[in-house]
């Protein structure tokens, strides 16, 4: 008889077994600046009117599969012409996982600039893809070279680009970016996960390239408890990956709510200009600090290295003052040393910036 273990080693595959979790720390009690959400929620009309909305959900039947009224608002928010599709999925790392799995033949090679989102490799890994991660500039730049040899080498399946780029919150340039789009023999996807906070957008070079998708969501404009995640491009891409995606991946509540939300942009908008305005102001306070290096940012989150002291001990320092951000010191290379800090309401930065200076 063998061991549960030996089950284990036996039956689950071995990158999976050397996999760790994503891991998702515990924040009760702390302010929470580790995960990009949109610190605000909505005002208590507009609550009631959505929760209006909830009341007259059929929770006894079966989402509509497909989703039509939030496409239909999306394809109005965002102007997405007719000649291409738009694919819901549960947060925007199922739609990656949907692609990758649409993709996984033998062989087949995913590839993105790194460091960046995590979930790329992740995904691949899981899915029996190889991941190749092309190092960015040390200016966090795209080293276009690079792409372009790496393209040539490993003729890739898809390539993802964070645009605006997570962690390192800045936008590749639009030139680099096509020149990499024109050379891949396979897909390319742009994830626009931050692209409110940027305003900029590959939205308008959809149909122009016939293997260019782009991805965005919802959970950085204040929906993260929603997991509502859109791929939009060329509609053969998207029926074949459509056939992928489980029948019913976005519940009733949450097509409701978005349907709801996307009926008032203006909120999001205003939350985001905040956030935007909130951002320019921390990274002035940032700056103005001794001992640390800081990025400029496209995005709702600023990167920061800590010069003079250990970046775990500068994490855990805040951490026991109640703050909690993200550290990426133990990612090693060009992240060494650094942490990330979500763009909070006012009187959360405050509280993260005395935290920062008694830390320093
Ligand atoms: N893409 C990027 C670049 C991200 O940073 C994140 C969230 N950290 C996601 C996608 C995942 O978003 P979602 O909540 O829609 O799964």
């Amino acid at each position: 008889m063998s061991t549960i273990n030996e089950k284990v080693s036996k039956l689950v595959r071995p990158e999976i077994r050397a996999l760790k979790a994503y891991h998702v720390p515990d924040a009760i009690g702390l302010i929470k600046l580790d995960a990009m959400e949109n610190p605000y929620t909505w005002p208590e009309d507009i609550r009631r009117a959505w929760l209006k909305v909830l009341h007259d959900v059929e929770l006894n039947r079966y989402p509509d599969p497909g989703a039509n009224a939030v496409r239909s608002r999306i394809r109005a928010a965002w102007q997405i012409p007719d000649n291409l599709d738009i694919l819901l999925g549960n947060g925007s790392d199922e739609l990656i996982q949907i692609v990758l799995m649409s993709l996984s033949m033998p062989g087949a090679v995913v590839l993105a600039p790194t460091p960046t989102f995590v979930m790329y490799e992740m995904i691949a890994t899981v899915l029996g893809l190889k991941f190749v991660g092309v190092p960015l500039r040390p200016d966090y730049s795209l080293d276009v070279t690079a792409m372009l040899e790496a393209i040539a080498t490993h003729q890739p399946a898809a390539i993802f680009f964070a645009y605006p780029n997570n962690p390192t919150c800045n936008l590749f340039t639009r030139d680099g970016i096509e020149r990499v789009i024109e050379a891949s023999p396979g897909l390319v996807v742009l994830d626009e996960a931050y692209y409110a906070f940027a305003r900029a957008s590959f939205i308008d070079r959809l149909g122009q390239y016939d293997n260019l998708l782009v991805m965005r969501t919802l959970s950085k404009q204040g929906l993260a408890g929603l997991r509502l995640g859109m791929l939009i491009g060329p509609a053969p891409w998207l029926e074949e990956f459509n056939k992928v995606r489980l029948p019913y991946n976005n519940g009733s509540l949450a097509q409701a709510s978005a349907d709801f939300a996307l009926s008032h942009l203006e909120l999001l908008d205003q939350q985001v200009e905040q956030i935007r305005e909130d951002r320019e102001k921390l990274y002035e306070s940032l700056t103005r600090l001794n001992g640390l290096q800081v990025w400029p940012s496209q995005t709702n989150f600023l990167l920061f290295r800590t010069l003079n002291r250990d970046a775990d001990e500068v994490f855990e320092s805040l951490r026991a003052r109640g703050v909690l951000i993200k550290n990426l010191n133990a990612a090693g290379g060009m992240l060494q040393g650094c942490l990330r800090v979500t763009i909070g309401t006012p009187a959360e930065t405050s509280a993260f910036l005395e935290a920062l200076e008694a830390a320093l």
